[in-house]
């Protein structure tokens, strides 16, 4: 182990794998809690979590109670000023071996602590900004009709979702229930037979805002304190039954998996991007010609059962985090710290970067090979795990860490193997 930071720029004296995505670039944070212990705050770093719950009040200057609720609450409540002081502080703790000696026994491994959701989450919303997933559920929501609805170039399209449904990584999915109608058209009551996943970012909101104000592109990061990874369960059919004329409701609002570790955006620096060209241009509150850019080149891994299904990339999406976060403002609807909104779904243009089933197996008509069995929506017993990593400072990659679910059978009915694919058109 290096003497002295300066030998490694990026590392830290916590013992780690060189490329380890959770190195000194990153510093998530995130709440967890031991066999019998409160909630605690911590930061990830390497396998291990600096309890900053304990370590704050014994080691800080300033704030003593900022990590003392055990969420990440107070932190992102407090603002830009206290965010980059906070983790300039990390840093140096773990960047510098002159604090090993105080900052070590403040250490746990990764491994014996139980992760819980890291905020208390206030409304939750999701987009839809992807022009390839959009495009391709058009195409097999409305077939003949244009696929891409009038209004999607113009605004970031989104509907509000249910934060109280929103589950940390981990927690087991409970196929949901409710109406189908089968392709013969009968309406029929039971088990979703098309369920799904949605490989998404969400953006975690810190600073509050008053009734009445909105936020403009360049107040993207006064706002929004950092990232994690989302994945938007959704049942299909009962999604194709319910959504017009006022969009997805039950369909989604069963579960909605988030990831434990929040990355803050100031990580992300070298993960911005230019977004890709819009055509028609954007109406002014929505026009970010002018404005730094906010695409962010983040890669994710989608994998069933541990095979990767597909390989969606961030970079393409049309609309950024800082065009939803100023349409869903553009009203004068107020934001809460602990708001979460989501990306929408990220599919590329490729098949092997679809986000979603529906999409990887066109609607089911196309299987996948997963492990040798033929596989179209999700079974019993399946587990989803979705991963990411984005460019970080000197060749490192910044890790988002994980999101991951299995799905459980409704306890009322079980859905025989091989079922979602033979039965029950969606519409
Ligand atoms: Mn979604």
């Amino acid at each position: 182990m290096p003497a002295h930071p300066a030998a490694r720029p990026h590392g830290s004296w916590v013992p780690m794998r060189r490329d380890h995505p959770f190195g000194l670039q990153t510093l998530p944070y995130g709440s967890f809690t031991g066999p019998d212990g409160p909630p605690h705050a911590g930061v990830a770093i390497g396998d291990h979590i600096l309890d900053v719950t304990a370590a704050w009040p014994a080691l800080a200057a300033t704030d003593r109670d900022l990590f003392a609720a055990g969420s990440l609450d107070r932190l992102l409540a407090a603002g830009p000023a206290t965010w980059s002081h906070t983790r300039a502080t990390v840093t140096g703790w773990l960047g510098d071996a002159a604090h090993q000696e105080s900052v070590s026994r403040f250490l746990l491994p990764a491994r014996d602590v139980s992760m819980l959701l890291p905020f208390t989450v206030a409304d939750y919303a999701d987009f839809y900004a992807s022009e390839h997933h959009a495009a391709n559920l058009g195409r097999m929501f409305r077939p003949g009709s244009e696929p891409l609805t009038a209004n999607w170039r113009h605004m970031p399209i989104g509907y509000h979702g249910r934060a109280g449904t929103v589950v940390v990584s981990g927690t087991p999915v409970i196929r949901p229930r409710g109406q189908r109608r089968t392709a013969a058209g009968d309406i029929t009551v039971g088990p979703s037979l098309r369920l799904d996943i949605e490989a998404e970012l969400g953006f975690v909101v810190g600073v509050p805002t008053a009734m009445g104000q909105s936020v403009a592109l360049g107040d993207f990061d006064r706002h929004v304190f950092g990232v994690c990874l989302v994945n938007d369960w959704s049942a299909r059919d009962i999604q194709a039954w319910e959504y017009v004329p006022l969009g997805p409701f039950l369909g989604k609002s069963f579960a909605t998996s988030l990831s434990p570790w929040v990355v803050p955006l100031s990580a992300l620096e070298q993960a911005r991007v230019a977004p890709p060209p819009r055509d028609p241009r954007p109406v002014p509150y929505l026009d970010d010609s002018l404005e730094a850019a906010w695409g962010l080149d983040v890669q994710l891994d989608v994998a069933l059962n541990g095979t990767t299904i597909s390989e969606p990339g961030f970079a393409q999406m049309y609309w950024t985090a800082a065009q939803q976060l100023a349409h869903m403002t553009v009203n004068g609807a107020r934001l809460r710290t602990g708001d979460l909104f989501a990306s929408g779904t990220i599919s590329g243009p490729t098949k092997d970067s679809r986000g979603s089933l529906i999409e990887l197996t066109w609607n089911g008509l196309e299987p996948l090979t997963v492990r040798g069995n033929h596989r179209t929506f999700l079974e019993d017993g399946d587990e989803v795990v979705i991963t990411a990593t984005a460019p970080g400072p000197a060749g490192t990659r910044v890790g988002l860490g994980e999101v991951r679910g299995t799905v459980l059978p409704h306890p009322e009915h079980t859905v025989p193997p091989g079922a979602p694919s033979a039965r029950a058109g969606n519409r």
